[in-house]
């Protein structure tokens, strides 16, 4: 019998210093701080890695004057995730931090491979380097049944393109009734979100209209639960966009998302990582791909539509009688959504050049040729990243709508559990 509970010691004893060894909180602090400063440092060889940060200013003053060079990035980045490797913990917030951070430096050392130009990733090596997720293969020739199907929807003279573009204009936001519609669609998604989210009580952010930008619009999160919401007026702004951008930028995507992370994480759990956001980083998946289907989480159904009709139209001087009729069209174009990644693929994988992009986003996206343009000069510098936008959005909404509980209250809670939580692309599949 002594001799069993002597055992039984041993055991015990071991088990705790294993545990004991096994996680230091102490440690994981050590290593988010570390892993700050090292996106910082990459910040300074990449002016589009670091897209929002708001921990101490020092460390952003030290990553300017050290200047760390890319390969010490690397070996850094490693190291880092070896130490976090002899972490376990079985704690469930705990162990998403760990992959998280893992996770996080792996792509972060990707990153830095890419900039010194060791390493020369294909879209698919990128996606999965940078965004840790596989996106979907399509065969352009998939597209041909919606091509067929708008062609039949949109009868008449001319290309298909030039039919849709044509269609299109009668939804353009007219340029001086954009603020007036962006307010009222910003404010419609804030209350939506507001019914299911509890929002900061000093949340706040600024709207403004620019030119000459690769994108359609941003959001700069400056910490203190204020964002820099800008629109860029490049091109015609359709009467859709207004609610997708709200939606995207504020509520309740990246305004609200950045929000609750730095309540929750930064400010609560005391978790540094989360006061920088490294774009090119598997966070993104998540912070596109639910600031995209958020959209649908604050206008489900025939809500989206029906509130631009009776609201948004008027407001721009459109005409609501052709709400339905562009709520189907969107509703096919929608279904070539894909195609956009594949004409990407082709094109960061050498396969067609800068014009054959244009013009195949111009065939299989039916977009204009400035808008084409655009895109390509989109996917010139975020490269994969477009698969955030529409894979991300895929992984979010059957991540949410997986659920137990699929009540509208159900699934904000789902949803807002994934915006305060540190959860990977990987581990929505
Ligand atoms: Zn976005």
């Amino acid at each position: 019998m002594k001799r069993i509970v002597l055992l039984l010691l041993v055991i015990l004893s071991f088990s705790f210093k294993v545990s004991a060894f096994n996680f230091s909180e102490q440690t994981v602090n050590e290593v988010a701080e570390q892993y700050v400063k090292l996106v910082l440092a990459l910040g300074q060889h990449d002016k589009h890695y670091v897209d929002a940060y708001y921990g101490p200013e020092k460390w952003q003053q030290e990553a300017v004057e050290k200047k760390i060079d890319l390969r010490k990035i690397v070996v850094s980045a490693k190291s880092l995730q070896d130490i976090l490797a002899l972490q376990k913990t079985e704690d469930e917030s705990k162990a998403l931090r760990l992959s998280y951070l893992k996770t996080q430096l792996g792509a972060l050392a990707s990153r830095a491979l890419m900039l010194i130009g060791n390493v020369k990733y294909n879209f698919d090596q990128e996606s999965k380097a940078l965004y840790d997720t596989q996106p979907p293969h399509y065969q352009l020739s998939e597209f041909d049944a919606t091509l067929a199907k708008l062609n039949d929807f949109l009868p008449g003279k001319g290309s298909l393109v030039e039919r849709v573009i044509t269609f299109r204009s009668q939804f353009t936001i007219p340029e001086d009734k954009l603020q007036k519609v962006f307010d009222a669609a910003i404010r419609a998604c804030r209350e939506r979100t507001k019914a299911y989210i509890q929002l900061l009580p000093n949340e706040n952010f600024t709207l403004e209209f620019v030119k000459d930008k690769p994108w359609s619009g941003y959001n700069w999160y400056k910490g203190n639960a204020f964002s820099l919401i800008q629109v860029n007026t490049d091109l015609e702004i359709e009467i859709s966009r207004a609610v997708d951008l709200g939606c995207h930028e504020g509520y309740p995507g990246h305004h609200t998302y950045n929000g609750l992370l730095e309540a929750n994480l930064v400010k609560k759990n005391g978790w540094v990582e989360f006061s920088v956001y490294p774009l090119f980083s598997p966070q993104s998946l998540i912070a596109e791909g639910s600031a995209n289907y958020g959209i649908e989480m604050a206008f489900p159904g025939d809500e989206k539509i029906k509130f631009e009709k009776e609201l948004l139209f008027p407001l721009a001087g459109l005409s609501p009688e052709l709400a339905e009729k562009y709520e189907k069209f969107s509703q096919l174009i929608s279904k070539l959504n894909y195609a956009g990644n594949e004409v990407a693929r082709l094109y960061m994988n050498k396969e067609i050049d800068q014009d054959e992009a244009s013009l195949m986003l111009q065939k299989y996206s039916l977009m204009s040729e400035k808008k084409a343009q655009q895109r390509v000069r989109f996917i010139d510098t975020y490269g994969a990243y477009v698969i955030n936008y529409n894979w991300g959005k895929d992984l979010v909404k059957s991540w949410v709508e997986s659920g137990p509980d699929q009540s509208s209250l159900g699934r904000w809670k789902r949803f807002t559990k994934l915006l305060s939580s540190p959860r990977l692309p990987s581990t929505l599949n």
